[in-house]
């Protein structure tokens, strides 16, 4: 087999890899890189050297496998051509389908060949065999292990193991124990984050609890919707704390979507914990309506009078038009609970007038080195890959495996 990273060999995000053999090509992950959030240029700037892969050539590459719901791992979907099968899991499936195309951009996928692939599948693409691996970082994120009966890959996509589907990527590592490579991100070995060990979801979710239970003030929480987890550790926390979880209807459509994706998740209308203020932007509204999944649970519906009469009785999901309006009627004591990654806080200036209300209570969705390190002992592979990083050149020392560094557009022999 032979490997070429399109991206992702020198920074996080924007992941491309491709596995070929003399008859097959396959890519993991076609994503934008991290940058294009910032830089909002045409799709088709960010666009990899991988020939035979867009719509506007003849298609040369077998199948593409997507691993989970972050942009920079499926981002250029839209550009690919309609006859090169796509693989991913249901949620994944749905979300983009259904979710994405609510959001602001002109995200469409409807041309695209997609099949859903199951936790532990095992898929024949020409000569090559992909299997996904289910793992820890965002809702039904899988690993691919891929081989071509001589050579046996891992590539981990984005991981971690601190929450409590981390038992997923500990699996990974007894069920595909010593891999020729591991393809493996390495996010959080930039220096900065070295140092910490990071929180688990559970602590998060006693931590937010506790802030709730200690203040008599209305509380506001900044999260992505996407976040399965957060969500779940929020909504735990207004149970424990007898608040009511605000949210807005793009938020319902995902719990709606989450409760169909996994029966262990309820849908909005079994929360009693949960309500629905429906004054959001118009533009992702009107395409809720058209969709049929704006006023999906009208019997929840709040009113912002209704808030401002009780306030310390809520935590509501961040939504600048309520928060404007509630700060002109006399409600400028609150607490913001900021539940994101803390780079946003200064890239974005949305959050400059909330920050002497601030409350960070955040845990990553990327694993923390001591349990990459761990990771990397109990896989234990013959030569790593780095990818997702801005440290290629450590992997060798800090893991003290065999690590083989490349660079975006070469390729290597495996
Ligand atoms: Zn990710």
């Amino acid at each position: 087999m032979k490997i070429c990273i399109y991206r992702g060999t020198s920074e996080i995000g924007g992941n491309s890899v491709e596995l070929a053999t003399e008859k097959t090509r396959i890519l993991l992950d076609i994503g934008t890189p991290l940058s294009s959030m910032e830089e909002n240029l045409p799709l088709e700037n960010y666009k990899t050297k991988c020939r035979g892969l867009y719509a506007d050539e003849t298609p040369d590459i077998d199948a593409i496998f997507i691993t989970h719901n972050h942009p920079d791992h499926y981002g250029l979907l839209p550009l690919v051509n309609s006859k090169i099968p796509v693989y991913m899991s249901k949620t994944l499936h749905d979300i983009l389908i259904k979710i994405q195309p609510l959001l602001p951009g002109d995200f469409d996928i409807s041309h695209l060949n997609i099949h859903e692939i199951s936790p532990n599948e095992s898929v024949q693409i020409g000569d090559i065999t992909v299997t996904a691996r289910p793992v820890d970082h965002a809702p039904s994120a899988y690993a691919y292990e891929i081989t071509d009966g001589k050579k046996r890959v891992v590539y981990t996509g984005d991981i971690r193991f601190h929450t409590n589907q981390s038992w997923k990527s500990w699996k990974l590592a007894d069920t595909s124990n010593a891999p020729d490579y591991l393809i493996m991100e390495g996010t959080r070995l930039s220096r900065a984050e070295t140092h910490e060990k990071h929180p688990t979801e559970e602590s998060v979710c006693t931590a937010i609890t506790n802030n709730l239970r200690n203040s008599n003030k209305l509380a506001w929480i900044s999260l992505s919707s996407q976040n399965l987890d957060r969500l779940v550790s929020v909504i735990r926390a207004c149970y424990a704390s007898g608040r009511t979880f605000v949210i807005d209807p793009y938020t319902a459509a995902l719990f709606d979507l989450f409760h169909d994706s996994f029966n262990t998740v309820p849908n909005t209308d079994m929360l009693s914990c949960v309500r629905i203020y429906y004054g959001m932007n118009e533009h992702i509204a009107d395409k809720m309506k058209n969709a049929n999944l704006f006023f999906t649970h009208a019997d929840k519906k709040i009113t912002k009078t209704e808030i401002a009469k009780n306030p310390e009785q809520f935590v509501i999901k961040y939504n600048w038009a309520l928060s404007d309006w509630l700060n002109n009627n006399g409600l400028s004591d609150y607490d913001f609970i900021y539940s994101m990654w803390h780079g946003y806080l200064s890239r974005q200036k949305t959050w400059d007038e909330h920050k002497s209300h601030l409350i960070e209570i955040h845990t990553s969705g990327h694993a923390d080195i001591s349990d990459l390190q761990e990771f990397v002992r109990r896989i234990n592979p013959k030569t790593i890959i780095p990818i997702h990083t801005e440290c290629k050149n450590d992997f060798e020392f800090v893991f003290g495996v065999k690590t083989s560094v490349l660079s975006d557009n070469e390729t290597a022999s495996l």
